[in-house]
């Protein structure tokens, strides 16, 4: 197999940067529709037309809140033909909105995510979910943003759980990239991983573990420091090439299960992720130096490591069953593990995963 890596054409990052938008949107086309976050609207509102009006003529819509097939086509037809780049503006529901928008268009997109709460900002890819928000199906895309732009002021500025759920996100990164190069697994790139994006995969998790707990003081404080740029780039750039180009493989898969177990629904993706990760690593059977190594990196920035802070109250084992098997559907990237698992074998690393976040938690 042939081995591929992908990445966004320009990366942007530093405080202050989303004055500079419309100038570099105008590369790519002068009639932009611009897909906003409600959240950041009142915001962001004035300093995004500020910077778009000197340069561009844009249209602005509101997002409406899921990344559903309902919501793209609703934003492809209120952009009409005169849109020549969409620009998505928010998390990672709004991004991936515009990235699809974008892509049924076939026309450019710039990408500007005002929190760092998943790696979605630069890879080729929309999750899909129902308009209920269940998981529905990954819309691979013929290539990546444009543009990425993100603006670590406006990060700084946004909730601290965010940064914390993005490390969530970022944590996953290298191990599922890890476990696709063993298996020889093809990537979302479409052939199997590089030396590169497997390097960028480690840099991600050292990154994680070196600056991690000092980029949380920083959000806590609306501060911009080092620590928070590094993080910023490990949870965007670093884990958005390392996962695209590498490959997902159990974590994601769990995490997609977690979406079908009820409870769950108040617990951000990279939260998800996070106890997914630790499952994961149950699930390989590593040593528990490995294991604990990451326990301590979510106990220091407080992600969860149980069900329970996950948000399941009560464990039924039947919902607990039904959940695995999503995770072990056999369209899932929980084959890519270089060994074959099955839903039991997921369940168990569970329960066994969850009793062992309860041990710590409990210390
Ligand atoms: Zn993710």
């Amino acid at each position: 197999m042939e081995r591929v890596i992908i990445a966004p054409g320009r990366y942007i990052q530093g405080p202050g940067t989303i004055k500079n938008l419309g100038q570099h949107v105008s590369n790519f086309g002068e009639r932009p529709l611009v897909v906003v976050d409600k959240g950041v609207v009142g915001i962001l509102g004035e300093t995004l037309k500020q910077s778009l009006h000197e340069h561009v003529q844009p249209l602005i819509e509101i997002f409406e809140g899921e990344c559903s097939k309902k919501e793209i086509s609703r934003l492809q037809k209120s952009a009409g033909s005169n849109a020549n780049v969409v620009i998505g503006v928010g998390g990672g529901k709004a991004i991936d909105t515009a990235k699809a928008v974008a892509h049924f268009m076939q026309i450019p997109v710039v990408v500007v995510p005002t929190i760092a709460a998943t790696d979605a900002p630069t890879s080729a890819l929309s999750v899909i979910y129902t308009e209920a928000g269940v998981f529905e199906e990954y819309l691979f895309l013929p290539r990546n943003p444009d543009l990425v732009l993100l603006d670590t002021e406006v990060i700084a500025n946004a909730p601290p759980r965010f940064l914390a759920s993005g490390m969530g996100d970022a944590l996953a990164t290298y191990f599922e990239a890890e476990a696709c190069a063993r298996s020889g697994a093809k990537s979302m790139a479409g052939g199997r991983t590089t030396l590169a994006a497997l390097a960028l995969a480690r840099l991600c998790y050292e990154t994680l573990l070196k600056y991690g707990e000092q980029a949380m003081w920083a959000v806590q404080n609306r501060a911009v420091t080092p620590a928070l740029e590094a993080v910023v780039e490990a949870n965007t750039l670093l884990s958005g090439i390392g996962f695209e180009s590498s490959g997902l493989a159990a974590a994601h898969a769990i995490h997609n299960g977690f979406t079908a177990l009820e409870g769950t629904e108040t617990a951000y993706h990279g939260e998800k992720v996070a106890f997914s990760t630790l499952v994961q690593l149950v699930l390989e059977g590593r040593t528990i130096e490995e294991v604990e190594e990451v326990i301590g990196f979510c106990l220091a920035i407080d992600l969860p490591i149980t069900l329970r802070q996950l948000g399941v109250e009560i464990v039924d084992p039947k919902a607990l069953t039904r959940a695995a098997e999503v995770a072990a559907h056999p369209d899932e990237t929980i084959h890519n593990m270089p060994f074959k698992v099955t839903a039991s074998m997921v369940k168990d690393a569970i329960l066994a995963a969850d009793a062992m976040g309860r041990a710590y938690l409990a210390n």
